[in-house]
């Protein structure tokens, strides 16, 4: 059995630290917000390179608040990717505003920006580019139309804890960041959390205002707002989980140089990093031709793999519209057939990269391509 992730292992590793935290918190009677959160959201932004970090209770509710914090609502047009996880658009919807999707670049998977002036409307508030797997978008051409056309950028950054660009980290680029703690995530608490990068203080001003209620003082809202708080045990294990989250990229790059390796002269589709890039390999996928059967074949070895995402965001049931029917984005279509991804996890023993590699490159596997 080769699992796709083990939390487990993780925990087992830094149980004591963990587990003082945790007592810590529970001991000292506060649970939502305050000192732990607080230390946290400073080591997190010095971290990703801005001046403010704003601990919320997801990702989907770090992107919901980056989108009102920018002003962005009913009527208004977000530009974004289809190839994503749900939330990306959702948090678009949740505003009033509308997704305007743009497809991906053939070989990093991230926003194509040669395909935003196109989609620039006068309604056009954001752009909202997401670093797909952990690589980040290309964000100098982004940016550039952005400011071009006096547009706010907002980074879906969930997967890319300290991914760079041109020596930049996630987060730290665009007007706003936002980040998941999921557990399965780069960074992962023990629960739900998320959290909105920027170092811009008016713009964190207002994030800290959204999730607590619209709150100045207590009882004075001044905004209406969300209770969409960090809890002091989420704050206190990812405090702790900073400790670790260098060494654990740097054991994620190493499975994935391993199979970058062992798939070189594959054929298949890997990912392409630019040299600008550092990749944080959120997840580690390959492009199968034959897909469905490669994904049953390692299945049935005992390979824990995944799809990463079999149905894009605009061919979703909820998500539809007759603006982008099936055919409208190409690329995303397309990867959303191919894609395959392998386990991949810190604590990984690179032997079971190796095993997860020859089987693809196996004699049934490779002959099917
Ligand atoms: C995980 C994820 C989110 C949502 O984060 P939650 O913490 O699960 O709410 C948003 N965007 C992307 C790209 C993600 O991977």
């Amino acid at each position: 059995m080769i699992p796709f992730l083990d939390l487990k292992a993780q925990y087992t590793q830094i149980k004591p630290e963990i587990d003082a935290a945790v007592m810590g918190v529970i001991a000292s009677g506060n649970y939502v917000l305050g000192p732990q959160v607080e230390a946290f959201e400073k080591r997190f932004a010095a971290w990703c390179g801005t001046t403010e970090c704003k601990a919320v209770n997801s990702g989907s509710s770090a992107l919901h608040l980056a989108l009102l914090a920018a002003g962005v609502g009913p009527g208004d047009e977000v530009i974004t990717v289809s190839m994503t996880f749900v939330a990306t658009a959702a948090a678009i919807l949740q505003c009033g505003a509308r997704p305007v999707f743009v497809d991906v670049d053939p070989l990093t998977w991230t926003m194509e920006p040669a395909r935003i002036p196109q989609a620039i409307t006068p309604r056009t508030k954001a752009i909202l580019p997401v670093h797909l797997h952990g690589l980040m978008a290309d964000m100098d051409p982004i940016m550039a139309v952005a400011r071009r056309h006096g547009i706010v950028v907002i980074e879906d950054a969930a997967q890319a804890h300290g991914a760079e660009y041109r020596g930049r980290r996630a987060g730290s680029i665009g007007d706003l960041g936002c980040f998941s703690f999921y557990p399965g995530k780069n960074l992962g608490a023990y629960g739900e959390g998320g959290a909105v990068t920027t170092s811009n203080p008016e713009l964190a001003r207002k994030i800290a205002l959204l999730r607590d209620w619209g709150q100045e003082a207590k009882y004075r809202h001044v905004v209406a707002g969300f209770n969409y708080r960090m809890d002091a045990l989420q704050g206190a294990v990812l405090d702790v989980k900073m400790n670790h989250i260098d060494a654990w990229t740097r054991a994620r790059r190493a499975i994935a140089a391993i199979y970058d390796h062992l798939l070189a002269d594959s054929g298949l589709g890997r990912p392409t990093p630019p040299r600008h890039c550092r990749h944080v390999y959120h997840v580690y996928a390959i492009r199968h031709p034959r897909r469905d059967e490669a994904l049953r074949a390692l299945q049935d070895a005992g390979v824990g793999v995944g799809i990463h995402y079999p149905v894009p965001v605009h061919l979703q049931k909820a998500y539809e519209t007759s603006r982008f029917p099936r055919g409208a984005l190409p690329v995303t279509e397309r990867l959303a057939a191919e894609f395959l991804s392998l386990p991949i996890y810190p604590e990984m023993q690179p032997e079971h990269a190796s095993e997860a590699a020859q089987l693809l490159t196996g004699a049934s596997l490779a002959a099917a391509q």
